[in-house]
């Protein structure tokens, strides 16, 4: 049979698909890639266009597009077992993932819970903290701390953490209290700091964890704070024995040239929230990991028991793909391998700071950032002008308003990155 052609996917899709944060506007008249297939860092376009994915499908495939070990992975799982309901079943791979999670987290941190992706092992994490305390022995606590600037996730309990106003805003009625230190100032963080610890202390028997982006908050602009914030929350947070929650969904699994960025400051959270890279971006995985204490704060019966769970926890295809991605990351020694990519992002942002419109740029492991206006997600379009042009140069950018940047496979082949680098230079270099 005729496959349908690109024009008729295109009208299907503005007909029928409600794609997210998505203008009607801009879905009706944009012409999106209509993807074929993909592999490694490459997207091919049905018109026969190759683009490389310089953003990794926001920031998922860790591994570029179907490594051929998770594919086999995943093909030979299904030949076995697809799922199975986690209630009083287990199998292999939810098991072996489970202690290899163990082994690679930070320290003290031996129990997963899992669940579908970045959003629910955040909802997992705020009710974890919440019941908690509640059965052992401090029952106010159930507000939280996020930074400004945060973004943890569009479910409502993660969409309350979040301070974007353009995807909180609407919902503000359905959001529950939270306590939000005035973001930093021309990257001062020690007013935030100290704001902070003055509201932790004031407040110690309502607040019942801090949440941080560690040094990377992706989705506010790729805003980075140094490791030495990290290590302050945790003291603090240690200080008045509330939690410390890291939501490394997006920085987890090498994004920053760490296997986690808490590692840059020697941190272990109480909770960490894993999502994104997990399965390298090929199923939709999540997961919240738990100190002992945490988990033995739950024993004693059905009413102390976690009152959460989705019908999808431990997926035997995800698990198995995400026990592979730990393998592949030690064989082909993916951390390692961020070292050399990271130095020449680094030197290519640093070099684009002085193109006339580019206002700042920052780098740290494989993400790379430069703002053509004031970070924010709105923007004045200049964001997206420079990702049509980058389009065109055969490179596929999403912007985060007028801030642009790559965060690309962390095995992109060097030379590959170099013709990224390259084609971005010059659509910076664009006039506006
Ligand atoms: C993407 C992201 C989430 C949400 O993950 P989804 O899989 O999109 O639900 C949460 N926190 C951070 C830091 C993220 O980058």
């Amino acid at each position: 049979m005729a496959r349908p052609t690109r024009e008729h996917l295109v009208a299907l899709e503005r007909a029928h698909v409600w794609p997210p944060y998505t203008p009607s506007e801009r879905h009706e008249q944009e012409d999106p890639l209509v993807v074929d297939a993909a592999e490694g860092p490459y997207l091919f376009d049905r018109d026969g266009t190759r683009y490389v994915d310089a953003t990794s499908s926001w920031w998922s495939q860790t591994l570029g597009h179907r490594h051929p070990r998770l594919v086999r992975a995943l093909a030979a799982q299904a030949e076995r077992l697809t799922h199975v309901a986690a209630g009083g079943a287990t199998h292999e791979n939810v098991a072996l993932l489970a202690e290899a999670l163990a082994q690679v987290a930070p320290a003290g941190l031996v129990r997963t819970h899992f669940s579908d992706d970045g959003s629910t092992a955040v909802e997992v994490a705020i009710k974890i903290a919440a019941q908690y305390w509640r059965q052992n022995g401090r029952p106010r606590r159930h507000v939280f701390v996020a930074l400004g600037h945060a973004y943890h996730g569009d479910t409502l309990g993660a969409a309350s953490l979040a301070a974007i106003e353009e995807f909180s805003g609407v919902f503000a009625p359905l959001l529950f209290e939270v306590v939000r230190p005035p973001p930093p100032d021309a990257d001062d963080w020690s007013p935030v700091l100290a704001a902070l610890e003055a509201t932790l202390r004031a407040r110690q028997d309502d607040i019942a964890g801090v949440f941080v982006e560690p040094l990377v908050q992706g989705a506010s602009g790729m805003r980075m704070h140094p490791p030495a914030v990290l290590a302050e929350l945790r003291r603090m947070t240690r200080e008045v024995d509330t939690f410390l929650i890291a939501d490394e969904v997006f920085t987890g699994y090498g994004r920053t040239g760490r296997m986690w960025a808490s590692d840059h400051a020697n941190v272990a959270p109480d909770l960490l929230c894993l999502g994104k890279g997990f399965t390298a971006g090929i199923l939709p995985m999540g997961a919240t990991m738990a100190s002992a204490r945490i988990y033995d704060g739950f024993r004693g019966g059905v009413a102390r028991a976690l009152l959460h769970g989705h019908t999808f926890s431990g997926h035997a295809l995800g698990c198995a793909v995400a026990r592979e991605v730990l393998s592949v990351y030690e064989d082909e020694r993916i951390l390692e391998g961020v070292a050399p990519r990271a130095e020449r992002i680094a030197r290519a942002f640093a070099s684009f700071a002085s193109i006339p419109g580019v206002l700042r740029t920052r780098s740290l492991g494989t993400i790379g950032a430069a703002d053509l206006g004031e970070p924010g997600y709105g923007g004045s379009g200049r964001g997206w002008a420079v990702a049509r042009a980058a389009r065109a140069r055969g490179v596929h950018l999403r912007p985060l308003g007028d801030t642009i940047y790559v965060a690309p496979p962390l095995n992109v082949p060097l030379p590959i990155l170099d013709e990224v680098l390259a084609a971005l230079g010059e659509c910076l270099a664009l006039p506006g």
